[in-house]
């Protein structure tokens, strides 16, 4: 148990070009909007890489669920779409660190080649580059995160509708995966087909087919 965790929400801003990121996510006019879903999955995917390289020196990270795996599941009533791993998840440090700022590679040159080419519609831009987790804001108006890290004992939430701030709370151990990272969107009303397993296939079978973990649709969680 350690015993510096958060006890209540905290609420931050983004950093100051993560708000400008998120502006141009919310309103783009970019048409392939799809590649939102590649970016998540691509994360997933990456997460259950990092569990099985952590895995070698620590066995005990897997317990009793060493098979990667990742999980799309549908929800049209609720307009809703999960996106869920069993790697190696986040703690709440974690994710303030990682889904706040723009330190990362595929943002980072993204953000650079805009202000290269100032003037040039940003949206050209995105599918090139791939901007990562905050491309989930083209297609929905609320985030939320759950995650807990391989090996924890605790669970966090990152929460935002991408309008300039997020919010991180320890959750309850039931409302978190048992290990690894699960990311609900609430999508748009114009983004509704994310939702339809005939989309979703569809896009996963044309951008995710090459990723070494197996991805399962289920329709209406719970
Ligand atoms: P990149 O994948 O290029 O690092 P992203 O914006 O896609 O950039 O993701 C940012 C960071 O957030 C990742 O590097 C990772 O540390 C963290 N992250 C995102 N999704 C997950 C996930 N499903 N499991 C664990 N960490 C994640
Ligand atoms: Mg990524």
């Amino acid at each position: 148990m350690t015993t510096e965790t958060a006890t209540a929400p905290e609420t931050h801003a983004f950093e100051a070009d993560v708000s400008k990121l998120l502006r141009m996510m919310v309103h783009s006019v970019y048409s392939d909007r799809d590649v939102f879903l590649r970016e998540l999955i691509s994360n997933a995917a990456d997460a259950c890489e990092k569990l099985r390289y952590e895995g070698i020196a620590t066995p005990s990270l897997l317990g009793d669920d060493p098979q990667p795996c990742i999980r799309v599941l549908l929800d049209a009533d609720q307009n809703r779409l999960t996106i869920e791993d069993n790697g190696i998840g986040m703690t709440a440090a974690e994710m303030g660190e990682t889904l706040g700022t723009i330190a990362r590679s595929g943002t980072k040159a993204f953000m650079e080649r805009l202000a290269a080419e100032a003037g040039k519609e940003g949206s050209q831009l995105i599918g090139q580059f791939g901007v990562g987790f905050y491309s989930a804001f083209m297609v929905a108006s609320q985030v939320e995160v759950f995650s807990r890290r391989a090996g924890s004992d605790e669970a966090a939430s990152w929460t935002s509708d991408g309008q300039g701030t997020y919010t991180i709370a320890p959750v309850d151990l039931a409302d978190a995966p048992t290990r690894g990272t699960r990311v609900v969107l609430h999508l748009m009303e114009d983004a509704k087909s994310y939702a339809e397993r005939y989309t979703v296939e569809r896009i996963i079978k044309a951008q995710s087919g090459h990723v070494p973990v197996p991805i399962m649709l289920f329709e209406k969680p719970d």
